[in-house]
């Protein structure tokens, strides 16, 4: 296995795809680097990219050679001085276990994230809708009637929910991890 296989098979494409700038949502869905994309056509699964709007297909070295115009061997350079990967370009390649191993631990708190995403979505959007039922219901009727607890938290609360909502539909990653920890800190303490 030379190092253009090393980094094909072992490399996390979407680490590769997210440390050079492209914001991928949770559908691992990106706007296409090749052509004039308005929504995300480009799509990642098996560790490639596959545009579903001009057809270009290829591996995490594609990516890095169009995204810095680059020479296949200059890319797997980049990636391989950028990532810490240590291959030697030169001679024939023997793979580093531990990091083959701590790729794959990223690639799995990856993945947990992006579970985690969509369980919190679902838990925020039936809030939404649950709030928005007692906007609806207890909604006072007569000026001078007294607002019901419940109107009155639905009225407070859904403002954050929806925010929330919006950051984990369309956040960047920044933002989608800032809001992870906002959430965790919450729930620590209310436990
Ligand atoms: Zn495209």
């Amino acid at each position: 296995m030379d190092a253009f296989d090393h980094i094909r098979r072992n490399l996390d494409i979407l680490l590769v795809a997210q440390r050079y700038g492209i914001n991928i949502d949770r559908h691992h869905k990106a706007l296409c680097i090749y052509h004039q994309d308005k929504k995300p056509s480009m799509s990642f699964k098996n560790n490639r990219f596959k545009c579903f709007s001009c057809g270009v297909g290829g591996s995490s070295i594609d990516l890095v050679q169009k995204l810095f115009s680059l020479e296949p061997l200059q890319a797997v350079k980049k990636i391989n001085d950028d990532f810490g990967l240590g291959l030697d370009l030169k001679t024939d390649y023997k793979p580093d276990m531990g990091k083959i191993q701590e790729m794959e631990r990223q690639r799995q708190l990856l993945r947990a994230f992006d579970d985690w995403i969509d369980k919190t979505h679902s838990t925020y959007a039936r809030l939404a809708r649950y709030y928005w039922q007692n906007m609806q219901k207890y909604r006072p009727v007569n000026e001078g009637d007294e607002f019901h607890p419940l109107y009155v938290e639905a009225v407070h609360r859904i403002e954050t929910v929806n925010f929330y909502l919006g950051i984990l539909l369309k956040g960047t990653q920044e933002e989608k991890t800032a809001l992870y920890k906002d959430l965790n800190r919450m729930e620590v303490k209310a436990g």
